[in-house]
């Protein structure tokens, strides 16, 4: 799995903030430590991370976090946003030109996945915008270029344009320009060749194609599992082309994330895209935002954390974990709760933002009825309020009484005090740090 490390690592540092109301200024300080050593360790570059933590550090002055209520939150929020924010902030989309045909020319070493990506991108074009693209075969060097991008053009059914490993590659996309004119073609993909390491020929090369092809644009493609070298290889190419954007493949594989958070820092190039596999239909839009997100392990956690700061009274929730800390919390504050979940939105969209919970079967199906909270609450309305505050009390003969007086079954009544019990449980574990009850609660 791409960034494994890294995500462990980031989420260790901001655990030990996370668990505790207030931050102090030393705990701040191990975190960023920690953070700094994690992104130096995935490859991202010196510079890159040096700037990052100080950014982070200005932001969290700024907000006055130190003493704030979700100050944990907080600084996780900013940690997101600023690695949403080295990494880009929006997804760029592919340039597109006016008139017919627009082109895009590929550049890259050899072997980052050029021809690859050149026949997934085409191919995500004629798919999603009935796009009638063509490919200019345009690697005389790398033996078997050429075919690969046939094999591919005929599976994918797609027209390539090559003349063979003969011709000089510069007439070959003239020759290919003129075949898309003819035909109509409203895409033009340039495959060109790559080297092992940048050299002055090969730069010369791509440099006159893109003077006869004049790109929209120029696609640097980047093996995300070269790491510290993938920043400096887009350095060279940014320098000698006019880059339009990235391409980073081999995002499925084990790369430890360096290239990812450096590249847009180093190039001032966006990534546009990455590749997720060998297949066809293997390439996705990138968006900083959920990269961010996945690269902190945290699913849309952070569209969460964003939902519940809108939504809860933080004086009560103050209370509330003060109430947990000290296993006082009652039914009186389980409605509270509820009805503070109840504003933020449907259960079901809640529970998959949790980390860990997006992909987890059992949520596939799920979908609680609005009205479970409503009968919870005429339960707990039901009690006394002694009872409420001492919900031991409940025994048989009083659960029937609420059952009766809520007009609920037995069975929901036992439910509800049960959940109430895990739930208490799980909150009095999570406020030690320890976040295992709340899988244990939700069958993870
Ligand atoms: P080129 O020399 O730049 O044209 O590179 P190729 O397109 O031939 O790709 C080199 C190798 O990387 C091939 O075996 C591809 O199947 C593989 N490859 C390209 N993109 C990806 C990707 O996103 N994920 C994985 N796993 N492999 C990829």
């Amino acid at each position: 799995m791409a960034f494994e490390n890294l995500t462990d690592r980031l989420s260790k540092a901001l655990k030990n903030l996370t668990g505790k109301g207030k931050i102090h200024e030393e705990d701040l300080q191990a975190s960023l430590r920690e953070i700094r050593l994690a992104l130096l360790e995935a490859d991202v570059s010196y510079a890159t991370v040096k700037k990052f933590i100080a950014n982070i550090k200005e932001k969290a002055k700024g907000a006055e976090i130190l003493d704030g209520l979700n100050a944990p939150q907080q600084v996780v929020k900013i940690v997101n946003d600023e690695l949403t924010a080295l990494m880009g902030e929006e997804a760029a989309p592919l340039n597109k030109s006016e008139k017919i045909p627009t082109v895009i020319m590929m550049a890259g070493l050899q072997g980052a996945g050029k021809t690859t990506t050149v026949a997934k991108l085409a191919y995500k074009l004629k798919k999603e915008d009935k796009a009638r693209p063509l490919m200019i075969a345009a690697d005389v060097y790398r033996p078997a270029a050429i075919d690969q991008l046939e094999v591919l053009g005929k599976d994918l059914d797609i027209p390539v344009f090559s003349e063979g490993t003969d011709v000089d590659p510069r007439e070959i996309v003239k020759h290919g320009l003129k075949e898309a004119k003819a035909n109509k073609n409203d895409y033009v993909f340039i495959d060109t060749a790559g080297r092992l390491q940048i050299d002055e020929e090969l730069m010369t090369e791509l440099k006159d194609i893109a003077t006869i092809a004049s790109p929209d644009e120029i696609l640097l493609t980047v093996d995300a599992m070269t790491g510290q070298n993938a920043t400096e290889t887009a350095q060279g190419f940014s320098d000698a082309l006019d880059l339009t954007g990235v391409v980073l493949t081999k995002l499925d594989g084990d790369t430890r994330g360096g290239a990812a958070l450096s590249i847009r820092d180093v190039t001032g190039k966006p990534i546009k895209f990455v590749g997720q596999g060998e297949k066809p239909t293997d390439l996705d839009v990138f968006y900083p935002d959920r990269m961010a997100s996945r690269i902190l392990g945290m699913g849309d956690m952070l569209t969460f954390i964003e939902k519940a700061q809108k939504e809860v009274d933080e004086k009560k929730q103050a209370e509330q974990l003060e109430k947990m800390r000290q296993n006082t919390f009652d039914f009186n504050d389980f409605v509270d709760q509820l009805k503070q979940v109840q504003n933020m939105g449907p259960m079901e969209d809640l529970m998959k933002m949790i980390p860990g919970m997006a992909g987890n079967p059992a949520l596939q199906n799920l979908s609680i009825d609005p009205k479970t909270f409503t009968h919870m609450e005429a339960i707990v309305s039901s009690m006394t309020k002694q009872e409420r505050e001492n919900p031991d009390l409940l025994n048989p003969s009083r659960r029937r009484r609420l059952a009766a007086g809520a007009g609920r079954p037995i069975v929901e009544v036992n439910k509800m005090i049960k959940q109430f019990d895990q739930m208490k449980k799980m909150m009095n574990q999570a406020t030690k740090g320890n976040f295992s009850g709340m899988e244990q609660m939700m069958g993870g």
